[in-house]
């Protein structure tokens, strides 16, 4: 099978042709016929994050294809069946934080195209209680993202528990991006979409955005203070310096929602205190979605109330595609098919 596999962290992706893997028991082999790239697959590729994976390693965490075989002891899930592989790829089902709904936040966590092997292949093996079901309505095309991209902001956006009546920023519309601002209006909010480059935040506006704000023509902090200040702001851009301006365009009991990771070498972000207790500002980080928060947003794309924006790569040009994105040139996300 073709696989793009990470030998380096200072080295492109490599085409490879590798054995088709067998699943072990617990686990299926799924044969892979959407795989969508996240900004996260780079940091990855790159070593950018202070815990790292190992090379060599097959990226992807949003792979979503066809289950082909069942290992030992597999009873939830039935070959034939279309699923999505988040970056949860297995958590232990029995520590508080899974007990309580919380398995993304499990210690003896896997996770997909980091820890193992990802979907950045024709085929992928994937622990049978960790992969998620597609339903009918929603295709692999768009599945893809929604498995990183879409449980992820939707998850951003329950946890700020925002109310109908609240103005939500939201910095970067990237793959990430232009599904929070769907979730965000899904809840009733008013939306402020920041990015730096026109034609994402045409995207947002499309997408339902009610106001818009290039950082790169003009000050972010300004344009949200003069709209009333965001109860709350999502962060999603790569840099630390946008979650600086996140918290500072807050109203007074806002809540700064950081969901972007950027690389260790950009250093930390400053929180002054000062501001912090005296505007009552809760900082909230959130990190992906449960299987529940998934089987939510796939619900919600198949009964037409999200919209996906991808465009369609090979795997082959993976390298290119990595380059897209780190260049902005893309419309939101970039899916391999296969
Ligand atoms: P992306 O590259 O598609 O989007 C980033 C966006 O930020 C782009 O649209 C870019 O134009 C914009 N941007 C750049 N500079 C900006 C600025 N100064 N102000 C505002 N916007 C700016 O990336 P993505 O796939 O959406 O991922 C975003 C981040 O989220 C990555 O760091 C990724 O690793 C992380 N992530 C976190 C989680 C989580 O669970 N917390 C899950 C998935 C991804
Ligand atoms: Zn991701
Ligand atoms: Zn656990």
């Amino acid at each position: 099978m073709k696989a793009a596999v990470v030998t380096a962290f200072t080295e492109p992706l490599q085409l490879q042709d590798r054995a088709v893997p067998t699943p072990g028991a617990g686990q299926v082999l799924v044969r892979i016929e959407a795989s969508g790239l996240c900004h996260t697959d780079i940091h990855a590729a790159r070593g950018e994050w202070p815990v790292k994976p190992t090379p060599p390693f097959v990226p992807g965490h949003e792979g979503v294809g066809i289950v082909e075989a069942v290992g030992p002891g597999v009873t939830s899930r039935t070959e034939g069946e279309r699923v999505a592989l988040p970056w949860l790829g297995h958590a232990c089902g029995h520590c508080d934080h899974c007990v309580r709904g919380w398995e993304t936040l499990c210690e003896h966590q896997q996770n997909t195209g980091y820890s193992v092997d990802g979907g950045f292949a024709e085929y992928a093996v994937a622990d049978a209680t960790y992969v998620v079901p597609v339903p009918e309505g929603v295709s692999p095309h768009d599945a893809a993202p929604l498995t990183c991209a879409g449980v992820t902001t939707y998850k951003a956006i329950k946890v700020a528990r925002i109310r109908p009546t609240e103005r939500v920023a939201v910095f970067g519309i990237g793959g990430l991006g232009h599904l929070a601002v769907q979730y965000a209006r899904l809840v009733g909010a008013t939306v402020i979409a920041v990015d730096v480059e026109d034609e994402k935040l045409r995207l947002a506006s499309e997408l339902g955005a009610d106001h818009v704000v290039n950082a790169r023509t003009g000050d972010p902090v300004a344009a949200i203070e003069a709209l009333g200040g965001a109860d709350v702001a999502v962060v999603l851009a790569v840099i630390p310096s946008v979650f600086e301006q996140a918290f500072a365009s807050l109203r007074r009991g806002g809540r700064l929602v950081c969901v972007g990771l950027p690389p260790e070498s950009e250093g930390p972000m400053a929180l002054p205190i000062f501001p912090t207790v005296l505007k009552g500002i809760s900082v909230i980080g959130s990190i992906v979605g449960t299987r529940q928060d998934l089987g939510e947003v796939f619900e919600l794309h198949a009964r037409g109330r999200t919209r996906v924006v991808a465009e369609t790569r090979k795997l082959d040009d993976v390298n290119a595609a990595i380059d897209d994105v780190l260049a902005g040139r893309t419309t939101a996300r970039l899916v391999f098919e296969f």
